[in-house]
C-alpha cells in the first residue's frame, strides 16, 4: 500500500505526534474526546520531507490525496469548495511536532475570491464581515505565500483608517473594507506581475506549499537551534474549516492559558476580543480583555470554555495553551497545546501537578525544560536601589527577570550592539517572529502595543527573557530612534532598565543582585537528585565560584583551571620572571614566589567545598598568554631581571607561535619546565595536608589533572615528577592522605590510545572543548566566523561547541571509556567541557557510562535535572 499523507482529525490521535505535527495531533484527541472542534484533515510530516526531497513541490499523488479529502471534508461540513451556494472556507496552519510559537505561518479564509465573497456578503446579510475576510485573507496570502511585505498592506489600512477618521479596524465599513480588497489586489499585482489567483484549489496549494517552505524560513531556523529541534523533522499542515470570531459583536477569538503562564497560579489566564479574527488576539494590534471579562459578553461559551479547560488538563495532565473563536455565540475549540510557560511557572505547576494527584515525581521533574532553569538563578535588581529609582511607567509584566541596558529601536540594531558588547534593551512598537534574533540578544524587551500574548510576550517567556508588554503611555518614534515617557524623550544609547516580574519602567541602570531560589526549585532538585546516577561537579577556579556552585548542588570541582589565578597583579610578576628566565635555578626562584599563592588559592577552594572532590588541572595556556605586551611593562621588566629591553623582547619574540592552540601549552609545558609541573603538585599536596588537619572530619583525597595528553609516555614522564614529589611531602608530613592523577582526554590521539593511557591515569577528564576543536580541526576561538554560514546550508544544525557531536566527537569518547575501562577497570570518568552543562550532551554522557559532568556553576542544576531526564528516560 503506499504511504498515506492525509489524514482527516478524526483519524488521528495524540500520539501521532511525528506524523501529525503537535497542533494536529492534538485536534485529532480533542475530535476523539467530543470536544468542539471545526473539521480538517492534517497532511503529515512526511509529506513535508518529500516535498524538499521532489524539489519543493507537492508531486502528483499527494496534490490528489490532499484534494480527495477537501472533498471528505466537504462532505463532513456540506460546505463545497469555490461554490456559489454554500461555499467552504478553511485555515491552513503549520504544525511541527514541537511547538514552534509565531515561527511559521497561517492562512485563514481560503477559498474567497470576488464571487464566493459576494455569495457571504448576501447570504449572511454582513457584508461587512464577507469583505473583513477576504481581506484579510488576501493579506495573510500575499504576505505569507508571495511574501509581498505586511507592511504594504498595513500601510493601505492606516491610510484607509485616516481617510475616515477612524482609529480601530473594526470601525471601517463594508464598503471601506471591500475598497481595501480591491486595493490589495492591485497592491498584489502591482508586486507579483499576476492576478491574485481566484481557483480555491490553487489557493490551497499555494497555501500549503508556504507552509513547507515556512519550515526553512531563516526565524524557524533559528528558533530550531535554539531548541534542539532537527531539521529533519518537517512540519505537518493543518486545513481546517472555518470558525468566524469576526461576524459581529456576538463573535470573537481568544487566547488562553489554563494556568498563569508567568506565575503558575492555578487560575484561567487569557485574553479575548470580540469581533476578530485569528492572528488579532496575539498580534497586539488590539489591545485584548482579560478573558474573565468574557464571562460577562458571552456566559454560555465561557461556560463550556471552562468545562473544556479542565476536561484538557485531565487528559493532558498539563497546563494547557489554547485557542478558540466563539461564533454566534457557540464556541469553537482551534488548538491546544501544553503550554510555554516561565521557568518559576514551570516549577510550580509541576509541584501543584503532583500535590493534586495528576502527575508523578518522575513526570514532573521530566516536564521541566533544563535550559530555562538558569534564568531563575540569574540576577534580580538590587532592592534599595530600586526603591530609590522613581518609576516613570508601568505595563504588563510580560516575562520576569530584571534587564538594564541601552536603548536600541531595532532587532538589528540589538544584535549589532551586543555583538560589540553593549548591553542593550529593545524598546519597540510590538515585535513580530522576525525580531527573534535582536530579542535574543537583548537584555530585556519592552513594547507599546500588545498583551500577555502578544508575540513579544510569549517569545521572550520560551526564552526566559525579561519582557515588559503594552506600555501605550510610550509614544514611540521608531523612525527618529526616540521615544517619549514620562514627559522624557529616550534616544538611542540611553540607559533603561525594566523589570518583567512587575512591569515597571525605570530610568537609568539599576544594578543586579544574585537571585534567590524558591521552594519549588529545590523540590523538584530534590526529586531529581533521587533519580540520576551521573554526579554532578563544577568548573570553579576561585573559593567564591565554587560556594556559588555548592549553592547549586556541584557535588565537586570537575576543573579547576589553574592558569587563571596566574594573571592575579601581584603574581603576574612572578611568572613573567619564570618564563624569562634563562636556568633552571632562575625559574624555581619564580615559581617558589607563587608556590604559597597558589597554595592558599588551593586552601580556598578545598575549604568551600567542604571535602568533595576537587580536580586540579596543571598549567595549560602557552606561556606567550602571560608575557607583557605594552612597552611600560616590558621596561618593568627588564629592570627587574637586570635584563636588557632588547633581551626581553628576544625572549617574547622566541614565544611566538603560528597556532598557540596546537602549540607549546598543556602538558608540553611540564615536559619542558618540570618545575613547574612540581611547584603545582607541592601547592596541591600542602593545601590538602593543611585543610585536612584543620578539618579531620573530611577525607581529602586531591586529584591532579594533566592537560592535553596524546601520548602515554607524556603522562607517564609529568606523573612522575608529580608522584615523586607528592609522597616526598606525604611522608615527611607523616600522612598516609591519597591522591589522584589523572588526565584529561582532549586530543583524538588520546582517545585513540586510551587504552594505553588509561594505564598510568586514575581518571579521565574528557575536555570536549579542545577534544571538538581537534577532531573537527577548527579553531574554537574562530569557529564562529563561519559557523553562521554552515547552518544557512544545513551542513551543521548546532554549535559543536554547545552541543556535542554525538556522532564524531562522541564516537571518540564512547570509545575511549571503552578502551580505557578495559585497561582500567577502576578508571573514573568525566567531562568537564562546555558541553557538561548542555542537556542533549548530558544525556549522551549518561548514556556513555560516565561517572560525572562537570560544568560552569549557575548550570549546575541544569545538569542534575538533565541527568535525572536521562535516567528516567533510561529507564522506559
Ligand atoms: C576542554 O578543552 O574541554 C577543557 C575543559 O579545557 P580548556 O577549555 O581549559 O581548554
Ligand atoms: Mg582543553
Amino acid at each position: 500500500m503506499s504511504k498515506k499523507y492525509v489524514y482527516l482529525f478524526s483519524e488521528g490521535n495524540a500520539n501521532m505526534r511525528e506524523l501529525l505535527g503537535g497542533k494536529g495531533a492534538n485536534l485529532a484527541e480533542m475530535t476523539n474526546i467530543g470536544l468542539p472542534v471545526p473539521q480538517g484533515f492534517t497532511i503529515t510530516t512526511e509529506a513535508c520531507t518529500q516535498y524538499y526531497e521532489d524539489g519543493q513541490k507537492i508531486n502528483d499523488g499527494i496534490q490528489a490525496e490532499i484534494m480527495e479529502y477537501i472533498t471528505k471534508l466537504e462532505g463532513i461540513t456540506g460546505k463545497k469548495f469555490g461554490d456559489l451556494e454554500n461555499p467552504l472556507l478553511v485555515s491552513v496552519r503549520s504544525g511541527a511536532r514541537a511547538s514552534m510559537p509565531g515561527m511559521m505561518d497561517t492562512i485563514l479564509n481560503l477559498g474567497l475570491n470576488e464571487d464566493v465573497v459576494d455569495v457571504l456578503a448576501k447570504k449572511s446579510g454582513n457584508p461587512r464581515w464577507a469583505w473583513d475576510c477576504y481581506r484579510r485573507f488576501i493579506q495573510m496570502y500575499s504576505d505569507v505565500v508571495m511574501e509581498v511585505g505586511k507592511k504594504y498592506f498595513e500601510q493601505l489600512i492606516d491610510q484607509m483608517k485616516e481617510a475616515r477618521g477612524v482609529t480601530q479596524d473594526v470601525e471601517l465599513t463594508a464598503d471601506d473594507l471591500k475598497e481595501l480588497a480591491g486595493q490589495f489586489k492591485a497592491e498584489y499585482k502591482s508586486k507579483i506581475g499576476q492576478d491574485f489567483p481566484t481557483d480555491p484549489k490553487e489557493q490551497l496549494m499555494g497555501a500549503i506549499k508556504a507552509v513547507f517552505r515556512s519550515w526553512d524560513n531563516p526565524r524557524a531556523n533559528v528558533y530550531r537551534r535554539d531548541n534542539d529541534i532537527p531539521y529533519s523533522w518537517g512540519t505537518a499542515v493543518n486545513v481546517q474549516s472555518m470558525a468566524f470570531g469576526n461576524m459581529g459583536d456576538d463573535c470573537g477569538t481568544g487566547v488562553a492559558f489554563t494556568r498563569n503562564p508567568a506565575t503558575g497560579e492555578k487560575k484561567l489566564f487569557g485574553e479575548f476580543l470580540t469581533n476578530a479574527q485569528g492572528e488579532d488576539v496575539v498580534a497586539g494590534i488590539r489591545t485584548p480583555m482579560p478573558i474573565s471579562e468574557m464571562s460577562e459578553k458571552f456566559p454560555e461559551a465561557f461556560a463550556q470554555f471552562e468545562k473544556v479547560c479542565k476536561i484538557l488538563e485531565d487528559h493532558y495532565h498539563d497546563m494547557q495553551d489554547m485557542e478558540f473563536t466563539v461564533e454566534n455565540g457557540k464556541l469553537y475549540m482551534l488548538q491546544t497545546r501544553n503550554g510555554k510557560r516561565t521557568p518559576a511557572a514551570a516549577l510550580k505547576i509541576a509541584c501543584d501537578l503532583v500535590d493534586e494527584g495528576m502527575i508523578d515525581e518522575k513526570q514532573a521533574v521530566a516536564m521541566i525544560d533544563p535550559r530555562t532553569l538558569d534564568t531563575l538563578l540569574h540576577p534580580q535588581f538590587d532592592g534599595e536601589v530600586l526603591k530609590k529609582t522613581p518609576v516613570i511607567g508601568s505595563a504588563l509584566a510580560a516575562s520576569p527577570g530584571a534587564a538594564c541596558g541601552k536603548v536600541v529601536f531595532s532587532a538589528e540594531d540589538a544584535k549589532a550592539w551586543a555583538e560589540r558588547g553593549e548591553k542593550v534593551v529593545l524598546v519597540r512598537l510590538e515585535t513580530s517572529p522576525e525580531d527573534i534574533e535582536g530579542m535574543k540578544a537583548a537584555q530585556g524587551i519592552l513594547t507599546v502595543r500588545g498583551g500577555m500574548t502578544s508575540h513579544a510576550a510569549v517569545v521572550a517567556r520560551g526564552m526566559g527573557k525579561c519582557c515588559v508588554s503594552g506600555c501605550g503611555a510610550i509614544k514611540m518614534d521608531e523612525e527618529n530612534k526616540q521615544f517619549e515617557l514620562s514627559g522624557k524623550t529616550f534616544h538611542e544609547g540611553d540607559w533603561l532598565s525594566i523589570d518583567g516580574s512587575t512591569g515597571k519602567i525605570y530610568d537609568g541602570a539599576i544594578p543586579t543582585v544574585d537571585a534567590s531560589i524558591g521552594g519549588e526549585f529545590g523540590r523538584v532538585m530534590g526529586w531529581a537528585d533521587q533519580y540520576r546516577r551521573l554526579k554532578v561537579r563544577t568548573n570553579a577556579d576561585t573559593p567564591h565560584d565554587a560556594a556559588q556552585a555548592r549553592k547549586f548542588g556541584a557535588e565537586g570541582i570537575g576543573l579547576c583551571r589553574t592558569e587563571h589565578m596566574f594573571f592575579d597583579a601581584d603574581r603576574i610578576p612572578a611568572i613573567r620572571r619564570m618564563i624569562c628566565s634563562d636556568t633552571v635555578e632562575q625559574r624555581e626562584a619564580a615559581l617558589a614566589v607563587l608556590e604559597p599563592m597558589q597554595q592558599s588559592d588551593f586552601e580556598g577552594i578545598y575549604e568551600a567545598m567542604e571535602g568533595l572532590p576537587v580536580t586540579i588541572r596543571f598549567l595549560d595556556p602557552p606561556l606567550h598568554e602571560f608575557v607583557p605586551t605594552e612597552e611600560a611593562d616590558i621596561e618593568l621588566l627588564a629592570k627587574d631581571m637586570g635584563k636588557s629591553v632588547a633581551e626581553i623582547k628576544a625572549i617574547i619574540a622566541g614565544l611566538h607561535e603560528f597556532n598557540p592552540m596546537m602549540g607549546h601549552r598543556g602538558c608540553r609545558l611540564a615536559v619542558t619546565y618540570p618545575e613547574i609541573a612540581a611547584m603545582q603538585t607541592r601547592a596541591v599536596i600542602k593545601a590538602a595536608l593543611n585543610v585536612q588537619a584543620k578539618h579531620p572530619e573530611w577525607t581529602m583525597v586531591p586529584e591532579i589533572m594533566i592537560p592535553l595528553v596524546g601520548e602515554v609516555k607524556e603522562l607517564a614522564y609529568v606523573k612522575k615528577v608529580v608522584v615523586e614529589t607528592a609522597d616526598a611531602i606525604i611522608k615527611e608530613a607523616g600522612s598516609n592522605m591519597k591522591y589522584l592523577v589523572g588526565t584529561m582526554i582532549e586530543i583524538p590521539r588520546a582517545a585513540l590510545t586510551a587504552d594505553e593511557i588509561a594505564k598510568q591515569a586514575d581518571f579521565f577528564s574528557f575536555g570536549t572543548n579542545d577534544l571538538t576543536q581537534m577532531t573537527f580541526g577548527f579553531s574554537r576561538d574562530d569557529a564562529g566566523k563561519f559557523l553562521d554560514a554552515y547552518y544557512d546550508k544545513k551542513i551543521y544544525e548546532n554549535d559543536p561547541f554547545a552541543k556535542l557531536d554525538q556522532t564524531g566527537v562522541g564516537k571518540l569518547v564512547d570509545m575511549a571509556c571503552k578502551m580505557g575501562r578495559a585497561t582500567n577497570p577502576e578508571l573514573h570518568l568525566g567531562v568537564c567541557g562546555e558541553h557538561g552543562g548542555d542537556p542533549s550532551s548530558v544525556e549522551f554522557f549518561h548514556r556513555t557510562g560516565l561517572d560525572y559532568v562537570s560544568c560552569s556553576p549557575f548550570r549546575v542544576p541544569i545538569a542534575r535535572l538533565a541527568a535525572a531526564q536521562a535516567a528516567i528516560t533510561d529507564e522506559k
